[in-house]
């Protein structure tokens, strides 16, 4: 089964993705983690240091040969749960065009919901226990911004394919959890 999670910063993603891909025993690709693994190649690591901390979108062309260079491995055949990707529509149609290739799919997009006061208040708290670059009050505001003017409208585009399904990303993380559980139990992966 391919699983696309959409959800704001500070919605718990990271969370309940962990979660996910431990029940369904598939890959978990985080092109957040991916782009800050780059961090170690000298140049690529630079410019891709400058979109991350500036809380701006890495450009498609990156983060598409990045993932599409994951698909090809054998651990991403059967399915995977794509975490923070797609992020704009041009990659939503990339990676469509990607799995097709394969006659393959996304079977489910999960769209994590949680306001605006409860997110930035979510990622300061984080950013005062991971320490991250791009958790301080400048970078979420600009963050959130790209969210919800690049990101939000693939709904549109998933909605179109009928394989989106809301999630109240306000309770706790158990109840987040079941609620995920049950869209996936529902879901009929298709393939060829
Ligand atoms: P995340 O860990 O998913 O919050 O991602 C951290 C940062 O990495 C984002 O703020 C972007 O700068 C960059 N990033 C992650 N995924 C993507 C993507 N699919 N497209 C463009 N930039 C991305």
């Amino acid at each position: 089964m391919r699983i696309v999670f959409i959800g704001p910063p500070g919605a718990g993603k990271g969370t309940q993705c962990k979660r996910l891909t431990q029940m369904l025993e598939i890959p978990h690709l985080s092109t957040g983690e991916m782009l800050r693994g780059t961090r170690k190649e000298s140049a690529l690591g630079r410019i891709v240091s400058g979109y991350i901390d500036g809380g701006r979108l890495a450009p498609d062309y990156l983060v598409m040969r990045i993932v599409n260079k994951r698909l090809l491995e054998s651990d991403c055949q059967c399915g995977c749960l794509f975490d923070g990707f797609p992020r704009t529509l041009n990659q939503a149609q990339m990676l469509d065009e990607q799995l097709a290739i394969k006659n393959n799919r996304v079977d489910l997009v999960l769209d994590l919901r949680v306001g605006q006061e409860e997110l930035v208040s979510r990622l300061l708290k984080r950013a005062s226990i991971e320490n991250r670059a791009d958790d301080n009050a400048e970078t979420i505001s600009a963050r959130l911004r790209v969210f919800f003017t690049q990101t939000a409208p693939l709904l549109d585009y998933y909605k179109g394919q009928g394989i989106v399904r809301h999630i109240d990303g306000t309770r706790s993380p158990d109840e987040v959890f079941a609620q995920i559980r049950s869209c996936v139990q529902a879901t009929k992966p298709k393939h060829g």
